[in-house]
């Protein structure tokens, strides 16, 4: 007999967290391993929002909050919504929680009932797959071809939406393929969706601040003002300013399913860190001048390791349009061996070999359910960018 529930049997561990732990074991054993697996930026929090979670710290500001999250934070988080993507919100209309992670989840818990599916395509994040089957619904999966930029289009839309369609969960910039929907794709998407009115919109717009050359970020939610009332925005701190450890993310939506959110999170974590809400404030609402500093220094890593990777033998790097991951196609290693004799069977299989001959850490393609496929962040300075791209280099053709 067992003490785990059936749920725990549908969810598997993040990939990318299990990649990194992999990394850190070697690592431990004396192991030169460069870690690309891990999907956060490796620059410090800047100091001005440091200062004021110290500051909270210092002047006591380390009590319990309102689950929804303190006013000012909810008020800079309108502020915000409304300057930079023309997206008007009261602040009952705004939720704060542990990290977008939290937000995605509540929503899906507050909204899926058993069975109702949640229209995913793919490659896509991790965790969603896992987090709409914890809530009890069932991911329907739709994969966007590289061809298509990995995008999702309007017939397959179509296609996927049944009657018991409840969410589309859309991801631009995306994670893992950097791929940034356009105003018009997402008009384009919209059109289908307005032909069905039992399905909402999640937009998780967490990589928004990270779109590079001539690519713009739209949300959803102003790219089609009509659909405004059944869309979902979620967005954070984390990647825009090195905040991954603060765990400050928000949802901005219908007041029904805020308030549902509210009641989950007031039942479970109560609400994120007092001390992380107020460096929160200043870092969406104080000086912005990382912002376009760390997406520059992003940008320009972004170049030097799609060039690299397209010299790898075997390997095919296009060159995406936002956040700080690149996506290659590992389909040109796959049937080849190793030195030892070994076959590269699968994308694991290459990750693996990367990670135990080169000592670099990727992330298998499959984990986004995109097999053929190794997802490798730029998120790490350059010089190890470097030395990671020669190590891959020279792994790939070792292979025969
Ligand atoms: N959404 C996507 C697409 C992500 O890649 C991530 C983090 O990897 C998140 C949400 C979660 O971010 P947070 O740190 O705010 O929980």
């Amino acid at each position: 007999m067992t003490i785990l529930a059936r749920r725990i049997g549908q969810i598997r561990p993040s990939e990318t967290k299990a990649m990194t732990a992999r990394a850190a074991a070697l690592r431990e054993q004396g192991r030169d391993v460069i870690t690309l697996s891990a999907g956060e930026p490796d620059f410090d929090t800047p100091g001005n929002v440091a200062g004021a979670g110290i500051r909270a710290i210092q002047e006591g500001r380390t009590r319990y909050t309102p689950v929804a999250g303190i006013k000012p934070l909810r008020a800079a988080i309108r502020d915000k919504l409304l300057r930079d993507n023309d997206l008007g919100y009261t602040l009952d209309q705004i939720t704060v929680g542990c990290g977008a992670k939290q937000i995605v989840f509540n929503a899906l818990f507050a909204s899926l009932d058993p069975g109702e599916e949640v229209v995913i395509p793919a490659p896509c994040w991790v965790s969603y797959p896992d987090m709409v089957r914890l809530a009890g619904g069932r991911p329907v999966i739709v994969d966007c071809a590289e061809a298509d930029g990995f995008k999702l289009d309007p017939a397959a839309l179509e296609t996927a939406i049944g009657p018991a369609t409840k969410w589309l969960l859309l991801n631009s910039p995306c994670n893992p393929t950097g791929a940034v929907y356009s105003e018009a794709e997402l008009v384009g998407l919209a059109a289908v969706l307005r032909r069905h009115p039992h399905v909402w919109v999640l937009a998780d717009d967490i990589y928004e601040k990270l779109v590079y050359g001539p690519a713009r970020f739209v949300s959803m939610a102003r790219a089609a003002p009509d659909l405004f009332r059944r869309t979902l925005v979620v967005n954070g701190v984390s990647k825009t300013n090195a905040m991954t450890g603060w765990r400050v993310g928000y949802g901005a939506g219908p007041i029904e399913l805020i308030e549902a959110m509210n009641v989950i999170q007031g039942q479970t974590t109560s609400h994120t860190s007092s001390i992380s809400q107020h460096a929160a404030i200043e870092a969406i609402a104080g000086d912005q001048s990382h912002v376009p500093r760390f997406a520059a220094e992003f940008e320009t890593r972004r170049d030097l390791v799609v060039e690299m990777l397209n010299r790898a033998p075997g390997l095919t790097c296009r060159i995406p349009d936002g956040a700080f991951y690149v996506f290659p196609s590992c389909a040109g290693v796959i049937g080849r061996r190793t030195a030892s004799g070994r076959m590269i069977e699968t994308d694991t299989d290459f990750a693996m070999y990367l990670l135990e001959e080169a000592g670099v850490a990727v992330v298998p393609g499959s984990g986004f359910l995109a097999p053929a496929y190794v997802r490798i962040s730029y998120a790490s300075a350059t010089e190890d960018l470097v030395r990671a791209c020669d190590r891959i280099i020279a792994a790939c053709a070792r292979l025969c």
